[in-house]
């Protein structure tokens, strides 16, 4: 009983920690909205240096739990960003002023590069009635070791992967004698200066391919694709958001949001091009611009945070940045919850006598094997022990213990789905939609391992988009599974820019 006592101890301070009531996730939408505004405001790459540095200086960090601490830090942070304008969510121009309409004809192709897995693409296009006639793509996963090399080999294995993909076509045949045209969905956050070209900016999730930093994306592909002896144009680079939004909205226009919520997450939506202050020269004809938020480098004093979000951050790749990201997204939930077991495990023997080795190792747990235990219906819940046991080496777990372990599932899954229905709400909100009297629908399209697999996950999001709605206003919103469509996203903006249109 005392050692059940301890555990429990583990999993209130958790479960208080992680807590996200209505008010609270208020008060996250309202400073994701208000971030959305700076950010578009100007630009801001330095801002965020900026601010990690200042929050460095911090006793006790960024995460903290006091209240006090956290209001008088995010004042101080809030001075920092007003000197320099701007915000610690990017608000990058897309240079996609136009969606994809239907009327796109022809043979396309896209990569789709973002997280674990690579994928090639070739789509038909068939015009309005007919739409996407044919779809075929590969999906290779990305070696690790390419994730923290150079940028050489890193586009090479990209180019490589296209080269295998199209070797069976012959020279242009399909295309009667056209270039062959391309979207590129890169997945990090890029300057772009058009809708070809963007420089990296930095890397997220996994990625430490330092000498990309700061280079032009495009140009590191093209070159790539010539030494592979690939005849390809780069017609559009976009991010996995951008392309979502894309092919969410070329199959319903009522689609204005992006979202992507798989091993990173992040969001675009379809901004008014003159409330963009930061977006210089002509206005495009259309008089929209779609925005790649960036919103996983989002930060407010209102996220609720833990010591398993500090410790993990502090150990990341990149430690500061994209905290959002890290509360939310598939590749940071199965490590929370193992950070979680482990402090269980080392201060009760509730889990028995484990060796920590497995415990210990980043990782191990991934969200699929969270998901997979979240869901275990059986009635003595055998596929949390079987998880346990084989990622963690926590064998012989009794019935209570798996139930905790179900629970911490819960409420740490809970957290990510809540706030980022909160995000979805800010940007909502921040579009001046979703009010009880508007009667336009508002459709969100989101693509992502976590979004589609994980059930739970999904329906807390659908749930806690009505709370924060309110009932009335939420029929007028809904979200929709846009699988696939990053992918797909960038063959029909590629389509939408081509040279031959
Ligand atoms: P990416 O984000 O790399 O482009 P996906 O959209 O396919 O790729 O998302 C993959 C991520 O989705 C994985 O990293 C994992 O975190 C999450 N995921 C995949 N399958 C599941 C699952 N069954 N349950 C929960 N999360 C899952
Ligand atoms: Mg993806």
């Amino acid at each position: 009983a005392a050692v059940e006592a301890v555990a429990e101890q583990v999993v209130a301070q958790l479960r208080e920690d992680c807590a996200t009531p209505a008010a609270r996730l208020d008060g996250v939408a309202a400073a994701m909205e208000e971030e959305l505004r700076a950010g578009l405001r100007e630009d801001g790459g330095s801002k965020i240096e900026m601010i990690v540095s200042y929050v460095d200086d911090l006793p006790n960090g960024y995460c903290a739990t006091s209240a006090a601490r956290l209001a008088a830090m995010e004042e101080e942070m809030r001075a920092g960003l007003r000197e320099e304008g701007g915000s610690k969510i990017k608000m990058i121009v897309s240079y996609v002023d136009n969606l994809p309409n239907g009327s796109e004809e022809g043979l396309f192709y896209a990569l789709d590069l973002g997280g674990t897995n690579f994928r090639v693409l070739r789509v038909q296009l068939a015009g309005k009635e007919k739409r996407v006639v044919k779809l075929e793509s590969t999906e290779v996963s990305i070696p690790h070791h390419l994730m923290s090399g150079n940028a050489e080999e890193l586009f090479g294995f990209i180019a490589s992967a296209l080269a295998k993909f199209i070797a069976d076509e012959g020279p242009n045949k399909v295309l009667g004698g056209k270039q062959r045209e391309l979207g590129f969905t890169f997945s990090f956050p890029v300057r772009q200066t058009s809708i070809a070209s963007g420089t990296l900016i930095k890397w997220t999730k996994e990625f430490a391919v330092d000498d990309a930093v700061g280079e032009d994306v495009v140009a590191e592909l093209q070159k790539a694709m010539e030494k592979q002896g690939v005849d390809m144009r780069v017609s559009a680079l976009i991010n996995d958001t951008v392309g979502t939004l894309a092919a969410g909205s070329y199959n319903d226009e009522d689609v204005v949001i992006g979202v992507i919520l798989g091993t990173g997450s992040n969001a675009a939506y379809v901004e008014k091009a003159d409330a963009i202050p930061k977006l210089k020269g002509e206005l495009p004809k259309s008089g929209n611009m779609v925005i790649n938020t960036e919103w996983g480098n989002f930060f407010s004093s209102r996220l609720p945070t833990t010591e398993y979000d500090q410790a993990l951050d502090e150990e990341s790749v990149n430690p500061r940045e994209q905290i959002f990201e890290k509360l939310i997204s598939g590749l940071y939930l199965g490590d929370i919850v193992r950070r979680v077991l482990l402090k269980i495990a080392t201060q009760c023997s509730i889990f028995g006598d484990v060796d920590q080795t497995k415990l210990r190792s980043p990782f191990v747990l991934r969200t699929p094997d969270v998901s997979a235990m979240h869901h275990d219906e059986t009635p003595d819940l055998s596929i949390v022990a079987e998880k346990l046991a084989e990622n963690l080496k926590i064998a012989d777990t009794t019935f209570e213990a798996r139930k905790m372990v179900v629970e911490i599932c819960d409420i740490v899954t809970s957290r990510s789905a809540r706030l980022a229905a909160a995000g979805i709400v800010g940007i909502i909100r921040k579009m001046g939609r979703g009010t009880a009297g508007d009667k336009r629908r508002t459709v969100i399209a989101i693509d992502g391992g976590l979004f589609e697999h994980y059930v739970e996950f999904r329906q807390c999001l659908e749930s806690t988009l009505v709370e924060l709605l309110g009932e009335e206003a939420s029929q007028s919103v809904s979200v929709k599974l846009t699988k696939d469509g990053s992918g797909l996203g960038a063959a029909l903006i590629a389509a939408a820019h081509s040279q031959y249109a």
